[in-house]
């Protein structure tokens, strides 16, 4: 004998057997003692939650010849029949694969047929959002008046996509998500008839992972079956569903909260190439969370950090959402993390600088009024092309970083991208050769457009990074931006891409940007004076192509090691930006 699932083996054959749907199973066993039948039903609710199955024991229990309090009798020539699954009165059609008008057509012209053997013929259509809008209105003519031998029991997942003249011709009817303890009766049920030795434990989690849904959980339950011949133990659980561990997840999260960033990026390297789900990982982690926030209210836990736990469930709903809309997962899941460290310790960050300010505030006012006064004597030795405008205060911040954002900050990918050093030495270059006083200003004046992104999907991370930005310098297409930490320096590099893409939104044209902390700009900045001071003159360089040059170089070297062109563009330059930050050009 073939294999039978164990969700067609222990699909409930009547209304007794429907656990987790009680509302239901009353209305429709009234319904059918009172001989109250209605012409056309929906059955709207999420996936698995038993609407078919519903629609099969109604379509049995009203053709019954000896129904008794609602249940059929199971052996009249009706119950038969239909249990034999053969019975030409029941049609069944999955609107998922056929959307056309002509199905629905054919209905309506047999609909008028009386039935073969049963007291009334049942259409059921499955999943009846699918249909096309011809084939709606060729239902919604049927449903108009429906022959007294006709029965429709409509089902979807998604009522909201089932136009309203539908909806109300129908008895609706809504399946909720079941209850994870009706899930785990009914498991533990079928394990105990069919032998299967398995903890509560992996019960709960299976019908934790199920959503709710019946035929999802006793899937699962299925393949954990097969998976396991011996007892079934939570690490085939996990293995089976990509699950990550409890300990594990506990790890993850405070390695977030205390913003590790090169071991999230290690972790998260781990369990994808592991083959985890990271869309499961995203709602387990939501559900420690929300377990641990319930532990805190319920027993006064202080040992976890709720402000942190409450703005991180936030954070992995949105990356839950991202994820299903994305195909790539791990990236979206890596940067909105990261992005997430970032808003925290910023936030941090300007607490304590606030407290700090308001301690300290006559001291800085005096302070910036010396310093004022210097910036204005470097203004008269320098090409007022830049701006010379730094940050006294920066050293002030630096020290009221707070510990959490410190250690933060020491964690941060130090591996320094000579790429990207390198690119960034050219576009300070290009940035100094072309460097407008207008482009600076039309710059400065038009980054608060960058606002209107914030809550963009895509660029999101970038306005809210760019937005915290110094803007020092602005070259034809260039642009030198300054931070007070290394950290949020390198973090330019990894959003690189995305910053680039956003400002020639903004700006209509491309523009390079250069990521600098304070201290470096300063002494960028004094490079330049030196070098205008003494005369020397910057030389326009080809950020492509010495990119693509390279990369040329790198390729045929690879392939043919006498080939070797002509890279002197990309010597000189690193001799240039080696040594010095210009060429001389007499
Ligand atoms: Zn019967």
């Amino acid at each position: 004998m073939s294999y039978q699932t164990l969700y067609r083996k222990y699909r409930p054959s009547d209304l007794d057997d429907v656990s987790g749907q009680s509302a239901i199973v009353k209305i429709i066993k009234n319904s059918l003692k009172l001989n109250r039948i209605s012409h056309a039903y929906l059955f709207c609710g999420p996936r698995g939650t038993g609407k078919t199955t519903m629609a099969r024991i109604l379509a049995k229990n009203i053709n019954c010849l000896n129904l008794q309090d609602g249940i059929a009798c199971g052996k009249c020539k009706n119950c038969i029949s239909i249990l034999n699954g053969n019975c030409p009165d029941i049609i069944e059609l999955d609107a998922a694969s056929n959307n056309g008008v002509d199905e629905i057509r054919e209905i309506k012209n047999k609909v008028s047929l009386v039935p073969t053997e049963l007291k009334y013929k049942v259409y059921v259509i499955d999943e009846v959002h699918m249909l096309s809008s011809g084939a709606f209105n060729a239902l919604l003519k049927t449903l108009e008046e429906p022959p007294e031998h006709v029965i429709f029991i409509l089902a979807t997942t998604d009522v909201h996509k089932v136009p309203v003249t539908i909806i109300s011709r129908c008895q609706c009817l809504d399946f909720h998500r079941v209850r994870e303890d009706d899930i785990i009766h009914r498991l533990r049920y079928i394990c105990e008839s069919e032998n299967i030795k398995i903890d509560d434990e992996i019960l709960k989690s299976i019908a934790n992972l199920s959503d709710g849904g019946f035929r999802d959980a006793i899937g699962m339950l299925d393949k954990l079956v097969s998976y396991s011949d011996q007892k079934i133990t939570l690490d085939d659980f996990e293995e089976l569903n990509g699950i990550v561990s409890i300990e594990k997840k506990k790890e993850f999260l405070s390695l977030v909260e205390n913003g590790e960033i090169n071991k999230i990026i290690e972790f998260i390297d781990f369990i994808y190439n592991c083959g985890k789900d990271l869309v499961i990982f995203s709602q387990d982690l939501m559900v420690l969370c929300r377990n641990m926030i319930i532990n805190y209210y319920s027993y006064e836990n202080t040992d976890c950090d709720i402000e942190f736990l409450l703005s991180f469930v936030e954070k992995m709903d949105e990356i839950a959402i991202a994820l299903k809309e994305s195909n790539n997962l791990r990236i979206i899941f890596e940067t909105k993390i990261l992005s997430f460290i970032y808003q925290r310790n910023k936030k941090s960050y300007n607490t304590t600088l606030k407290n700090v300010s308001s301690e300290s505030e006559n001291n800085t006012d005096s302070e910036q009024i010396k310093y004022d006064t210097n910036v204005q004597n470097t203004m008269k030795m320098t090409d007022d092309n830049i701006d010379v405008d730094s940050h006294m205060t920066s050293q002030k911040k630096e020290k009221s970083f707070d510990s959490n954002s410190e250690s933060a900050e020491s964690q941060i990918d130090t591996h320094a991208d000579t790429n990207f050093s390198e690119r960034n030495s050219i576009i300070i270059n290009n940035c100094f050769y072309s460097a407008s006083k207008d482009k600076l200003l039309h710059i400065k004046n038009s980054w608060n457009l960058l606002n209107d992104y914030a809550l963009d999907n895509k660029y999101g991370a970038a306005a809210c990074y760019l937005s915290d930005a110094t803007i020092r310098a602005s070259g034809s297409h260039e642009i030198i931006i300054t931070f007070d930490y290394e950290s949020v320096v390198s973090r330019g590099f990894q959003f690189n891409t995305q910053i680039e893409q956003l400002l020639f939104k903004i700006f209509g044209e491309e523009y390079h940007v250069a990521y600098l902390t304070n201290e470096e700009w300063e002494i960028e900045k004094n490079k330049y004076i030196e070098n205008k001071n003494n005369g020397i003159n910057y030389q326009y360089l080809d950020l492509n192509s010495s990119f693509k040059q390279k990369e040329s170089v790198n390729k045929n070297l690879n392939e043919d090691n006498t080939a070797l062109p002509d890279n002197s563009i990309v010597d000189d330059a690193i001799k240039l930006f080696g040594e010095n930050m210009v060429s001389v050009n007499e």
